[in-house]
């Protein structure tokens, strides 16, 4: 989708600060990091939210879940631990319509979330 920034971001096309490529999905940080350790992993199809997955979407959700899990030992913070998000839609607090998984880490997390 060509005014969608995440693609963008994927295609190259916009500056970001990707720390992981595979041929299926992207990790960058996140512009606002919420955390000392804040990812966005994208998959490079465009699929606005989970609200629109379906059967067919069940390996590149899951790509992004493995993705997240890879990255976490990768920034060194498999160890202690970390939280793994999909906002979707209004009332999730979903600001960007192509789906990204938040890998957050590197300082203690409360719950519940706001
Ligand atoms: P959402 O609320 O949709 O789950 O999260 C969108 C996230 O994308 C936010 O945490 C926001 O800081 C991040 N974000 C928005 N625009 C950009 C951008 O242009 N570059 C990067 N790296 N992150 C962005
Ligand atoms: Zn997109």
């Amino acid at each position: 989708m060509s005014d969608c920034i995440f693609c963008k971001i994927g295609a190259g096309d916009m500056e970001s600060d990707i720390i992981w490529e595979s041929d299926s999905a992207v990790g960058f940080r996140d512009i606002n990091p919420q955390a000392p350790t804040h990812i966005l992993i994208i998959p490079r199809e465009h699929v606005p939210m989970i609200a629109d997955a379906n059967e067919e979407h069940q390996e590149l959700l899951g790509d992004l879940i493995l993705t997240a899990k890879k990255i976490a030992e990768q920034e060194g913070i498999a160890e202690n631990g970390y939280r793994l998000v999909f906002n979707n839609g209004d009332h999730g607090r979903q600001d960007v319509y192509h789906i990204h998984l938040h890998l957050l880490g590197g300082r203690q997390l409360t719950w519940p979330p706001g």
